[in-house]
């Protein structure tokens, strides 16, 4: 079996956990028209079928059949094409675009469903779009009038797609080494001259032109970060002619095998043309709108992977028979029935609905951005934003190797597609600036905004949400009230040895506890996430409806505040106790 959209989860979580109604009644779009929530799942039921349809038939053989490189050019998988005329001639190119620029301008909430959908389906193929999605964001805010009526409009329709050129060799964590040049040619443009390597879609056969953001040094440019600029670098220049620029190669990749991964020359004849996005040597601040979109995206990928390699070990446990579960009927039962078996689906359930949720916060808090509580909603989205992105990928790797174990011997073998999963997801722990590199930012620069108010408001709103737990007294939360607060307080406390540390500038102390505080706090705000579910589910229960979905939510709170979350505690510890490891010479593992 095949993805299938998870479109009513979707739904009630983008309403009850994110408070979709409310984005949406701030929402107006071309026209002046209104969107309703119904028109939004309406949206979604449409995406879901592009998702189950079109992209998820693609997969696997996008998988087997890799992309090819010849001659400089990069042929896609068989179908990949025509899948990728389909999606832009849908729309689903510019959902999030604004109506001027040729987009349908929804709310972040409802493209970052649609990103879950694609990746979830098709991960190979759903990279594209997401980073020709962060190219839009950051020409349309950064860019001159004169390169948003040349490029933006083509991008936003999909007959041009946008590339994100950071990494080279020896600048990829640390960008402030980087060694591609600028040099203005005397005409209002630029001549770039330089090697980039990872370069997702790079090159590919899907439309005529690539818009390629490269970062850039000029001559003469401060050191390090503050002297690195931006610019908009097309492969096909607008005379027809093509650019000074190639794919030297495509890398032999692990997982996401039909996504060409390419390695980049520009200037070999002398300099491609480029054009300066934003100002000169402030091309760092630029590429942040571009890269904050993606960080997001990339944890919606993770939750569509997980949701897929759920979907997948849920169907094999429920077919496959083996050993008699206690008290069983049948003498051999299905997988499912043991504990241990419902023990993992359990676990790639709540840890993937947990992950949606954050995700979906994120997303609603940059739409807050627009409204007039811009700055406080800006700060928490600025605070969820490396939690989303690493929170989701980690839990999207341990989902899907649970998937894999669920599968026994078939998992390890290709033949079920459990291991593509696998595969595919350990990406997304390192692309967009690793998980560690999403720690370290959530822990020195988001924990001390406003000093420490942006967090402290962010645990305030999970406290809330346990308080409400508590009222609503349905006995199929169990325990999850009091699992709930005590996560909270180890959050609060390593919150708040974190802040002191780097309040008495001993960054140090807090540095070797940034991972398993991002993870401490995915926990925690990924519980509250199943709790506010649980508890819209509680009073949909009480107000007298019959569905079903609504006793599992609860469940699913319960199981995850019972079994998951629990390991707050042990988080609080390394991140208090733990860290000497960073300074302590007998730690020392080499010399
Ligand atoms: C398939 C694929 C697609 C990609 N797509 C793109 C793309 O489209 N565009 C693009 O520009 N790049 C792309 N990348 C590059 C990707 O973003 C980088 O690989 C990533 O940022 C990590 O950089 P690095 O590989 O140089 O690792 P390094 O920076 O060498 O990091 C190695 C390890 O050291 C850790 N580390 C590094 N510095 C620190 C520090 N200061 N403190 C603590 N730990 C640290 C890291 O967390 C990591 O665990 C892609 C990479 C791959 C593999």
């Amino acid at each position: 079996m095949t993805y299938r959209a998870p479109v009513q989860e979707m739904a009630f979580a983008l309403r009850h956990v994110a408070g979709l109604d409310a984005v949406l009644a701030k929402t107006v779009i071309e026209g002046g028209a209104e969107i309703a929530p119904e028109d939004a799942v309406a949206i979604l039921e449409e995406a879901g079928r592009f998702a189950n349809n079109v992209l998820a038939p693609l997969n696997r053989a996008g998988d087997r059949h890799g992309t090819l490189f010849s001659d400089g050019a990069v042929t896609t998988p068989p179908g990949w094409r025509e899948a990728y005329r389909a999606f832009v001639a849908g729309g689903w190119n510019g959902v999030r675009a604004a109506p001027e620029q040729g987009g349908q301008g929804l709310p972040h909430l409802i493209a970052a469903a649609c990103t879950e959908l694609w990746n979830g389906a098709n991960l190979a193929f759903g990279i594209g779009p997401l980073l020709t999605a962060g190219g839009i964001e950051a020409l349309a805010a950064h860019g001159s009038d004169a390169l948003k009526t040349g490029y933006l409009h083509k991008i936003v329709s999909g007959e041009w797609t946008a590339t994100m050129n950071l990494t080279e060799p020896q600048a990829g964590s640390d960008l402030s080494t980087l060694r591609t040049r600028a040099e203005p040619s005397g005409d209002g443009r630029y001549r770039i001259t330089g090697s980039k390597i990872y370069i997702s879609y790079g090159e590919h056969d899907l439309t005529d032109n690539i818009c390629h953001l490269v970062l850039a040094r000029l001559k003469d440019a401060p050191a390090g970060t503050r002297g690195i600029s931006l610019f908009l670098v097309p492969k096909v220049l607008p005379d027809g002619s093509r650019n000074d620029l190639r794919c030297s190669g495509v890398e032999h990749k692990l997982g996401i095998h039909a996504s060409p991964t390419c390695s980049m020359a520009f200037g070999d004849g002398g300099g491609a043309i480029g054009w300066l996005i934003g100002e000169e040597n402030r091309g760092l601040a630029c590429m942040f709108t571009m890269m904050n979109a993606a960080r997001l995206n990339v944890g919606l990928q993770g939750v569509g992977v997980a949701e897929a390699a759920t979907q997948k070990a849920l169907d094999y446990a429920r077919e496959r028979r083996q050993g008699r579960a206690p008290g069983a009927p049948e003498p051999v039962s299905a997988i499912a029935a043991h504990a241990d078996v419902q023990r993992m689906l359990l676990t790639m359930k709540a840890y993937t609905s947990a992950a949606r949720g954050l995700c979906y916060l994120t997303a609603q808090a940059l739409d807050a951005a627009q409204g007039p509580d811009g700055k406080t909603a800006h700060d928490r989205a600025s605070l969820l934003t490396p939690v989303a992105k690493a929170f989701s990928t980690d839990i999207a790797n341990e989902v899907a190797a649970l998937g894999l174990q669920v599968h026994g011997g078939m998992g390890f073998v290709e033949e079920t597609g459990a291991a593509q999963f696998l595969r595919d997801a350990r990406i997304l722990a390192i692309y967009e600036g690793t998980n560690g590199i999403q720690a370290i930012d959530l822990v020195t620069r988001k924990l001390p905004l406003n000093g420490g108010a942006t967090v402290g408001a962010q645990i305030a709103a999970i406290r809330r949400v346990a308080e409400a737990l508590l009222k609503d007294g349905h006995p199929g939360f169990g325990h999850a009230a009091p699992r709930l607060r005590e996560g909270i307080s180890s959050l609060d406390r390593a919150t708040g040895f974190l802040l002191k540390a780097l309040g008495s500038n001993r960054p140090q102390d807090a540095l070797p506890g940034a991972t398993p505080y991002l993870r401490l706090f995915g926990l925690v705000q990924g519980a509250a996430c199943l709790a506010r579910a649980g508890l819209a589910s509680s009073a949909a229960l009480k107000a007298g409806e019959t569905d079903p979905a609504h006793a599992a939510r609860i469940a699913l709170a319960r199981f995850f505040a019972e079994n998951l979350l629990p390991a707050a505690s042990g988080l609080e510890q390394a991140i208090l106790t733990g860290g000497s490891f960073a300074d302590d010479p007998a730690f020392a593992l080499a010399g």
